[in-house]
């Protein structure tokens, strides 16, 4: 049985390969690649180029991507791959850990997303106490992811959810405290509430941050981790919710869209639920700032959030459940 399965995947990789000329994967610097031709065809996608811009698409869903660039576009929206897209003679390669968090979730959930339950909901307002986050002219982060925390809460619980907050008032949760509370209490989502600064005062926009999956850097960093760490069980099922949660945040607030990232935070290392942080605007840009500062912005955000959580759920059960 194994001998007949494993001719069975040599003749289909002797097959594409001579129907591509090319070899089916490559190992650059240690990382395994995929022929993005044969990538394609095990997802069901076309695969089209214009200009320098290549395509995988089906139905309305176009995953857009370029040579030796790791910067990826779904549906315009915004996706800082893992490695950059490697050009090998006349092919194009994608690194397997691109294939299986992030062109698998999008394509083809069914084989690698993890169906479960989605009743509890964890929020968690960054900051607190005397960590008061990023400040700017009249506000500071620790009081508006409060708020917002209080406000999203409030949409989902009419929907029929059971939210907790690791934070109900101004004090500091530490870092390790926050995914301990949401494993303790059996949390079904994690999602971790802060606002953005930098010293360009022009920067603007909305990141949502999945864990890095192991045996990269996280998005900006250059050092690759080997560290597989309790979060990275649920890579494809974390990506799928920084994209649901990106995708309906920048639909009610029209805001700039930085795109779904990468990182370690300590917050999201340990959770044995799918989580997500969420960066939702940049206090240190005066105009973002007004916003941050209007409860009408807060509504459109906090109402992001909440659509995002219903659209993840949907996602996992398929249209009708
Ligand atoms: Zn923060």
């Amino acid at each position: 049985m194994i001998a007949a399965r494993t001719l069975f995947l040599l003749a289909v990789i002797f097959a594409v390969s001579v129907l591509y000329g090319a070899k089916p994967s490559i190992i650059v610097k240690g990382a395994v690649y995929r022929h993005a031709g044969v990538v394609a065809r095990e997802l069901g996608t076309g695969f089209l180029r214009s200009g320098k811009t290549f395509y995988l698409g089906r139905g309305k869903d176009f995953f857009a991507f370029r040579a030796e660039r790791a910067d990826f576009h779904f549906n315009k929206m915004s996706i800082a791959g893992n490695l950059p897209v490697r050009k090998y003679g006349d092919s194009l390669y994608f690194s397997a850990v691109d294939v299986n968090t992030i062109l698998m979730p999008l394509f083809a959930p069914g084989r690698s997303i993890r169906r479960h339950q989605v009743r509890k909901i964890i929020i968690d307002p960054g900051h607190g106490g005397f960590d008061r986050g990023a400040s700017g002219k009249k506000c500071v982060e620790k009081r508006i992811v409060l708020q917002l925390a209080f406000r999203t809460a409030e949409i989902l619980r009419r929907c029929g959810y059971t939210v907790l907050l690791t934070r109900k008032t101004d004090y500091l949760v530490p870092l390790n405290r926050r995914s301990q509370i949401a494993n303790n209490h059996r949390g079904d989502l994690f999602i971790s509430l802060h606002c953005n600064a930098s010293t360009d005062r022009r920067a603007n926009g909305v990141e949502s941050y999945c864990l890095t999956p192991a045996g990269v850097a996280s998005t900006n960093q250059k050092r690759a981790s080997s560290v597989r760490l309790p979060g990275n069980k649920l890579d494809s099922n974390n990506f799928l919710l920084a994209c649901e949660l990106q995708k309906s945040i920048l639909h009610r607030t029209g805001a700039n869209d930085r795109g779904v990232r990468r990182g370690r935070f300590a917050v999201l290392r340990n959770l044995n639920m799918p989580g997500v942080l969420l960066e939702l605007g940049f206090i240190s840009n005066p105009a973002e700032e007004s916003k941050l500062a209007s409860s009408e912005y807060r509504e459109q955000l906090a109402r992001g959030i909440a659509v995002g959580i219903i659209n993840y759920h949907r996602k996992i059960y398929g249209r009708n459940k």
